[in-house]
């Protein structure tokens, strides 16, 4: 089976296009070709963040490789935290944190929509190309289920009445904004190979 660098070390996320990708290539981590560097993301965007890792692995490598980069954009939050949503109770944050200052900052709001939109860069063959994924939702008023991971408990996807968190793998892969853009991915991918 062919190879693709996905360029993360994060075991959920990995989980994620693996089960997405099945059959298709064979997904190695950033761990799996030894790239044990701290690469900065300190773009103002998503796409410019999967950009940036995407091009050191490329760079550094010489491998085909995509990278992915997620905001949760809450509307009455201005779009907060959006780029930042993994800082976005601090530098050494836990996801619980991020859930818990979420749940402060959106006490007694009545407009409580958001979404997650997710970036792909993907350098192929010499050329670099760019897919998008998203999902409406809102944020819930206490967080539910144990499925998942970072906002999943507090985020529930339009059209459902359960969060990400209890939905599971199975359902969140179809409609969340990473499978989303990971299917044009493979759309992509399909089409080149
Ligand atoms: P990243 O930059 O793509 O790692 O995503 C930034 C942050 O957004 C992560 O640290 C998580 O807190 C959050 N995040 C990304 N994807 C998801 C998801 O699918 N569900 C819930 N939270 C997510």
């Amino acid at each position: 089976m062919k190879q693709i660098v996905f360029a993360t070390n994060n075991i959920n996320k990995l989980r994620e296009m693996r089960e997405i990708m099945d059959g298709l290539y064979e997904v190695l981590s950033l761990d799996d070709i030894g790239c044990h560097e701290e690469i900065i993301e300190d773009a103002d965007t998503i796409q410019g963040n999967a950009k940036i890792k995407a091009d050191f692995v490329t760079n550094k490598f010489h491998v085909d490789c995509f990278a992915d980069d997620t905001g949760l954009e809450v509307e009455t939050l201005g779009g907060a935290p959006g780029v930042y949503s993994a800082r976005y109770a601090g530098e050494h944050c836990t996801y619980q944190d991020n859930v818990d200052k979420m749940l402060a900052a959106m006490k007694g709001q009545t407009n409580r929509k958001a979404a997650f939109r997710t970036a792909i860069a993907l350098n192929l063959n010499g050329e670099s190309y760019f897919f998008e994924g998203r999902c409406d939702g809102h944020i819930t008023e206490t967080q539910r289920g144990s499925e998942g991971f970072g906002y999943d408990p507090i985020f529930q996807p339009d059209g459902y009445d359960q969060t990400f968190a209890e939905l599971g793998h199975e359902v969140k892969n179809v409609i969340s904004h990473r499978g989303r853009a990971t299917r044009k991915l493979i759309e992509f991918l399909t089409k080149e190979a």
